[in-house]
């Protein structure tokens, strides 16, 4: 047993399907079994749909996944970014970057880095070549000086997992703090040290990592869980049908048996039974976990 935290991080861009409520399910039991505090985070910087996050609320609480303490919002947040920003500044570990998405896209990568990541563009702009171009009226985003191109941590699912690190983004050029930046920080400050979540952010972990470690935060404790997938083999989406407990309570069932479907796909329960979240994490035994997506046809 031990302290710390383990979290759940929403971002209320719409309503959580089965696949997000799964990972919740996981990132609740994964804390709960090893004596950890479970953490709500509301992830508001970017997209927000009204009423989503009223929502997604009331379907964790109504799955029986409770948090502790008050949930941490990213918007109230902004000034702490913008200090961590300003003091990795101070230390010379940033640039302002005045590329477009476009530009980005369109130069080549510079021998050696992998694709996608960031060419450098302007990371050895000098003051005059800055001037010129914030003259030109575009406001930079700041990225971060990496002096590594990948890193390594350590998963509970996927082991020892290496991945790019390039210099990413660390406040947009609209002035909104990117995600990398954020997650990182927010789970520093909560004493958040375990990170479940799906493994579609497993490439983003590398340089969550190095970003923590420049801001002598520990490594958390990292298990990135499969997705639940279409029967074309896509990530879940709406459009793929009654994806939502919503929608599944509007087809007659209840939230215990969406519990039930998803304890299910977990194997933590048989066919018939509707185990309670008490139940599941007396099952729970993170080595017998799938580690295959879970594929689903919910268009019927
Ligand atoms: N807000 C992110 C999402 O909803 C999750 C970020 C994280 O868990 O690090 O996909």
């Amino acid at each position: 047993m031990t302290t710390g935290a383990g979290r759940f991080a929403p971002s209320p861009s719409g309503d959580l399907h089965i696949g997000n409520l799964r990972t919740a399910l996981l990132a609740w039991l994964f804390a709960r079994s090893t004596g950890r505090s479970f953490l709500l985070r509301i992830e508001d910087l970017d997209r927000v749909r009204p009423g989503a996050e009223e929502r997604q609320l009331r379907d964790l609480a109504a799955l029986g996944l409770g948090f502790d303490g008050e949930s941490v919002r990213q918007s109230k947040r902004r000034a702490r970014y913008d200090a961590v920003v300003d003091a990795l500044g101070e230390r010379g570990a940033t640039y302002e970057c005045f590329c477009t998405r476009r530009e980005i896209l369109e130069a080549a990568s510079a021998p050696h880095s992998p694709p996608g990541a960031y060419p450098g563009t302007c990371r050895d702009l000098t003051s005059r070549e800055r001037d010129e171009r914030r003259v030109s009226g575009r406001s930079p985003a700041i990225r971060l000086r990496a002096d590594v191109t990948e890193y390594t941590v350590t998963d509970l699912l996927h082991g020892s997992w290496t991945g790019a690190v390039d210099d990413l983004v660390l406040r947009r050029g609209d002035g909104i703090p990117a995600y990398n930046l954020a997650v990182v920080v927010d789970d520093g400050d909560a004493g958040i040290d375990q990170v479940v979540r799906g493994d579609d952010l497993l490439a983003s972990a590398p340089r969550q990592a190095y970003l923590a470690s420049l801001l002598g935060i520990d490594e958390p404790v990292y298990a990135h869980v499969p997705l639940v997938l279409n029967t074309e083999g896509k990530r879940l989406a709406k459009r793929d049908g009654a994806v939502t407990l919503a929608d599944r309570e509007a087809l007659g069932e209840t939230p215990r048996d969406v519990l039930a479907m998803l304890a299910r796909s977990l194997r933590l329960a048989g066919d018939g039974e509707h185990p309670g979240t008490a139940d599941l994490l007396a099952r729970f035994d993170p080595s017998a976990l799938p580690r295959e997506p879970w594929i689903v046809d919910m268009s019927a």
